[in-house]
């Protein structure tokens, strides 16, 4: 399955993009990694994203995931979609805070998103609050059933697991899911260049093995997915749990099959490094030939090496 598929130098097939449309967001999250941010503002226009999903495309990428920032902050949010849909991707995704999607979702949907990840870390409004530092959770939460309600599908809600902040809140998380036949995805904190890394470590990682112990524990059937970073997933009383482990995690690098976009238009090889970016959108700029686009996404691949070996 696999032969169709670019590889890199150590075999792992590239099968899905993720680009950050904007650096722009309406929170403000305390743990926020700001996935290939610039300090300043940057976009490309919805134009520069179908060529840069184009060539994706011509090289064999199959899925595209459109992250921010808030990507619902662009006010040409479905024209984006739009663009990027008519190209005919197994799939496409967005991650998102959920706060506009009530507006945004039968749009979306008709314009040919397949599915959303929302983060939502909390039901509790004051935790809440504590992270993003906005009032929004009900209109998270509204988004949410908004998705559900127009058939975007699975959707998926992003719980970032946090020491003494939510590391039990997993279980009505998992009920509010359930609930609304939706994914939970835990993911493990990743040191942010934000904060102080050493106190913000120790204030707030939490290792996800404990939580995985217990859900190996009582799952009905467990299963791995082999080329999404080998997540596990669990699978408890009709509902799905996954969970995401970058931090010091050799399975995880040795399954990655992404490559990023950061919002300034640079391939980024990893979604743990900064130092090995390759700039692409000033040559889509420069109108140069589709040929030589796809030159410059192989050079992106060819600096992939797994962060943790
Ligand atoms: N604004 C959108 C959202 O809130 O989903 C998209 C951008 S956000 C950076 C994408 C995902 O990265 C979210 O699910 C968020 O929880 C996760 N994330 C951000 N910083 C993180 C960190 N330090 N460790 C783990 N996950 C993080």
């Amino acid at each position: 399955m696999t032969d169709e598929f670019i590889k890199d130098n150590y075999q792992r097939p590239i099968i899905s993009l993720r680009i950050t449309i904007t650096n722009r967001c309406n929170v403000n999250c305390l743990y926020c990694h700001h996935d290939g941010m610039v300090s300043s503002k940057q976009e490309m226009t919805a134009d520069e994203l179908y060529t840069i999903c184009k060539i994706a495309k011509n090289i064999g990428v199959k899925k595209i995931r459109i992250s921010g920032g808030e990507p619902l902050i662009r006010k040409d949010i479905v024209e984006i979609v739009e663009k990027i849909g008519s190209l005919g991707f197994k799939d496409i995704s967005m991650t998102t805070n959920g706060t506009y999607l009530e507006k945004y979702a039968q749009g979306l949907k008709d314009a040919g998103l397949d599915r959303v990840n929302v983060s939502l870390d909390t039901l509790n409004r004051e935790t809440y609050e504590f992270i993003t530092k906005k009032d929004y959770l009900e209109s998270a939460k509204a988004g949410i059933l908004k998705a559900v309600e127009v058939g975007l599908y699975p959707v998926k809600i992003n719980m970032v697991i946090m020491k003494d902040i939510n590391q039990n809140e997993v279980k009505d998380m998992f009920k509010f899911c359930k609930e609304n036949n939706m994914v939970l995805q835990l993911i493990e904190l990743i040191e942010s260049e934000n904060c102080d890394d050493d106190k913000f470590s120790a204030d707030y990682h939490y290792k996800l093995d404990m939580i995985e112990e217990r859900l190996a524990d009582i799952a009905d059937e467990v299963y791995e997915r082999k080329f999404m970073q080998g997540r596990k997933k669990y699978y408890i009383d009709g509902g799905e749990i996954e969970v995401v482990k970058p931090v010091d995690n050799s399975t995880f690098c040795a399954n990655c099959s992404r490559l990023r976009i950061t919002p300034d238009g640079k391939i980024k090889p990893c979604l743990l490094r900064n130092d090995n970016l390759v700039e692409l959108i000033s040559h889509i700029r420069n109108g140069e030939s589709d040929e030589r686009l796809k030159e410059i996404f192989l050079d992106g691949i060819n600096n992939r090496e797994p962060f943790n070996k």
